[in-house]
């Protein structure tokens, strides 16, 4: 998805292979100047390559057909989504009958059912179809009130009472207030932003050395939860996405939408109202502000040249758009600046402007990317300045990468596009673009510069590009219990923030809201210490060789606490230990590193084959898979019993603080509130909490999610005071990673605010 699809890879793959060796050679070590003209002359020779990416931009996505009522449902929330209340009440209307045809003849009903008529309700609400949706309602609470403990979730009736108020509120003012905060809780945050750091906070200072490169340092003693750097994302790209379902691993739940459907393409804001673009089917926008800003400022561009983009992969459309935001001017200017040796980058204007004491700042002048002020701000400039390692690629990835992004611009060319990616022209003038007749004309030079610019941001991208992700929704979606995982949804550059260096263990964590980042102290960080953030391999959830691999893509070899110790101590990782396999006789730990493990206990001597322990787990995993797949058709009752026996065998193979076993606790907690049974499904997530937080650590964001799953079943199980404390632990935890004003701590804070006003009535009811 970050590169460009496989059959474009492969072609220029046997293309780099069937070159003359001379020709590889010099652009094994071409500059980047070189490497596109070399890579135009390749092309120019080529021309059955770019007729090839022209077909392969043809293709069309394809899609499987699931099973009506699910297929309506799906359907319903996309244009629920999209703010087509119309089409999706049709819809949710198709899903009541056929959910109810289905219970009629199973005699069992669809626990998905009550959330659909809660949707129908707020569909009518949408419409303004006030009086159908103040009759709907009422239906509903008689419904909920005749149908019992069974499907009746606490969150359900939170949910009607909103749709009440909201009812309420539109017959009092016919126009819809806009923009109503949620959240009236939570202190602001103290923040002072770093003089010469934009985006960061005054409690850290800019260092650099040979060693560790440009590094952020903490100047002053800094507490947990403490933010550090907020910072705009200079540029980020949607990435397509699969079915979001399909991130999930395999369990494909009632969402088929794709992040292309879900979110806004310039802001990153979840689409209640989409705004589609006039002359794509691909960009969809919040607003209409939002719709008007992205065709300004590069949409104008990228619009005729959409399926090229999804074919070149997320890489090119984020180097394409990095240029398009810079504007022409200042990409020559610093590509002409690298071409003379960087010299008269740091002081654009030619003079020195008189530097006060203050400004200079921690003597940040003359590090790369700061400007003559010794300032380092989330700008081109500094985004210029993150590393291409040219010469550490892999030639063929350069060769790729050059290709690539050659083909675009001569498309650009070919397409009349060439004026607005230089500015040239006003986008009235541009909205009709000219097609020009020589297709296989030589890159103009301006070009060509775009062309090294590009080239240099893909190689860039390889360690600086950084993932935004938002916590989705997974699971059944039936509202009893949310469980969110991350989901990555764009690709962006912030420059400040690829300031961090990596550690597997870090003291930082990372959160996301819109295209804007929050990094945060996760603990104590004293003055003095260096601020560190895990690019990815995090020291929990791989061992030392696993993320030594992964880490050479960023071409350093980690040096943090957990590598090191592991590496030479030869200490065992934690990973390793905690998801080991026990002896099946006596269950004790099984040791080696070879192909036959032993018993840990020596008078036990028993001994199995690794691959034999493997094959275990990968059919348990499967099992697991089809338990979960017995949930999503609506029979609770067999998933129960298949996730029990998966446990039991489980038992006998892994060691009990193995990871697996708190997923599969964390299934069955998942299944029991499905169905009502909230006690059980508290015992289980309880052990499953115990493991999570033997692997991650009481104060992870991991044990902070689990903790919140658990205040949503005590919650809707009426056990009030435990429900109390654990939203306490929860907020303690989840505040930290993602400050006070978050989404997740918003929802505790609702919880809190509901169970103070439960009514007597319900509270005896149970
Ligand atoms: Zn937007
Ligand atoms: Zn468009
Ligand atoms: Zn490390
Ligand atoms: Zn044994």
């Amino acid at each position: 998805m970050a590169l460009p699809v496989a059959e474009w890879q492969g072609r220029t793959a046997r293309l780099w292979a069937a070159l003359e060796p001379a020709l590889r050679e010099r652009l094994a070590a071409a500059s980047l100047q070189d490497a596109v003209r070399l890579g135009c002359d390749v092309l120019r020779s080529k021309e059955e390559e770019e007729a090839a990416l022209e077909q392969l931009c043809h293709r069309a996505p394809t899609g499987k057909k699931p099973e009506a009522a699910s297929w309506y449902r799906e359907q319903g929330n996309r244009e629920f989504k999209r703010g087509r209340y119309q089409a999706a009440l049709r819809l949710y209307s198709r899903v009541c009958l056929e959910d109810i045809a289905r219970a009629e003849s199973h005699g069992y009903p669809d626990r998905l059912l009550p959330k659909v008529l809660l949707r129908k309700a707020e569909c009518l609400l949408c419409l303004g179809r006030l009086q159908d949706a103040q009759d709907f309602l009422r239906v509903l609470e008689s419904k909920i009130a005749l149908d019992g403990a069974m499907t009746t979730h606490l969150t359900r009736l939170k949910k009607l009472s909103q749709l009440k108020v909201k009812l309420g509120e539109k017959e009092r003012c016919p126009e819809p207030a806009q923009g109503e905060h949620g959240g009236t809780q939570g202190e602001p945050e103290i923040w002072e932003e770093n003089s010469s750091i934009s985006g960061a906070s005054s409690s850290l200072s800019l260092s650099f050395d040979a060693e560790r490169g440009r590094h952020l340092v903490a100047s002053q003693d800094i507490m947990a939860g403490q933010s550090l750097v907020k910072e705009e994302a200079f540029v980020s790209v949607l990435c397509p996405g699969e079915s979001l379902a399909l991130q999930d691993g395999d369990t494909a739940w009632d969402t088929r939408a794709t992040n292309a459907d879900l979110y806004c393409h310039r802001c990153l804001r979840q689409l209640l109202a989409s705004v589609p673009c006039q002359g794509c089917s691909y960009a969809q926008y919040c607003s209409q502000d939002c719709a008007d800003r992205a065709w300004q400022q590069y949409h104008r561009t990228e619009c005729p040249l959409g399926a090229l983009l999804l074919t070149l992969g997320v890489f090119c459309h984020v180097a394409l758009r990095t240029v398009l935001l810079a504007g022409y001017a200042e990409v020559s200017r610093l590509v002409e600046g690298s071409h003379c040796g960087d010299k008269n980058l740091q002081n654009p204007e030619g003079s020195c402007r008189p530097l006060s004491e203050a400004d200079a700042g921690a003597g940040s002048r003359g590090v790369p990317g700061c400007d003559s002020s010794g300032r380092y701000q989330s700008s081109y400039q500094a985004l210029f300045h993150l590393l291409p390692h040219t010469e550490q690629h892999s030639p063929e990835h350069k060769f790729l990468c050059t290709l690539s992004v050659v083909a675009l611009c001569k498309q650009l060319q070919a397409a009349g596009l060439e004026a607005a990616v230089l500015s040239q022209e006003s986008p009235q003038q541009c909205s009709k673009p000219k097609t020009c007749e020589k297709t296989s004309e030589e890159l103009s030079p301006e070009l060509k510069t775009v062309a090294e610019a590009m080239l240099r941001h893909m190689l860039q991208l390889q360690c600086n590009a950084q993932a935004i992700t938002v916590m989705q929704e997974m699971g059944p979606g039936d509202g009893a219990v949310v469980d969110k995982k991350p989901v990555r949804l764009a690709t962006a550059f912030f420059p400040v923030l690829s300031l961090l260096n990596h550690s597997c263990c870090p003291n930082t964590s990372v959160s996301f809201s819109g295209t804007s980042v929050t990094v945060r102290a996760a603990q104590p960080i004293s003055s003095g210490q260096e601020v560190l953030h895990c690019y990815g391999p995090h020291w929990c959830r791989m061992r030392v060789a696993e993320r030594q691999q992964l880490l050479r893509q960023y071409f350093f070899k980690c040096r943090c606490p957990a590598c090191l110790q592991e590496l030479q101590s030869g200490v065992k990782s934690v990973v390793s230990i905690r998801n080991s396999f026990c002896c099946p006789k006596c269950r004790a730990q099984m040791q080696g590193e070879e192909d036959t493990l032993c018993c840990s206990i020596e008078a036990c001597a028993t001994s199995a084959s690794r691959d034999h322990l493997s094959g275990r787990l990968q059919d348990l995993q499967q099992e697991i898979k089809k338990a979960l797949e017995l949930l999503r058709v609506g029979k609770a009752d067999q998933a129960i019993k298949k996730l029990l026996k998966c446990r039991m065998d489980a038992e006998t193979f892994l060691s009990p603080e193995h990871l697996m076993m708190g997923e599969m606790e964390d299934h069955l907690a998942q299944v029991y509130a499905t169905v009502g049974k909230w006690q059980e499904a508290a015992r289980h997530l309880r052990k499953s909490i115990e493991i999570v937080e033997m692997h991650h650590g009481p104060s992870s964001v991991e044990t902070g999610h689990e903790l919140f799953k658990l205040a949503q079943i005590l919650f809707n199980g009426f056990a009030v005071s435990e429900a109390l404390s654990t939203i306490q632990r929860a907020e303690g935890i989840l505040s930290v990673h993602f400050g006070p004003q978050s989404a997740q701590m918003q929802e505790l804070q609702e919880m809190k605010a509901c169970l103070s006003e439960l009514p007597r009535n319900i509270l005896q009811r149970t």
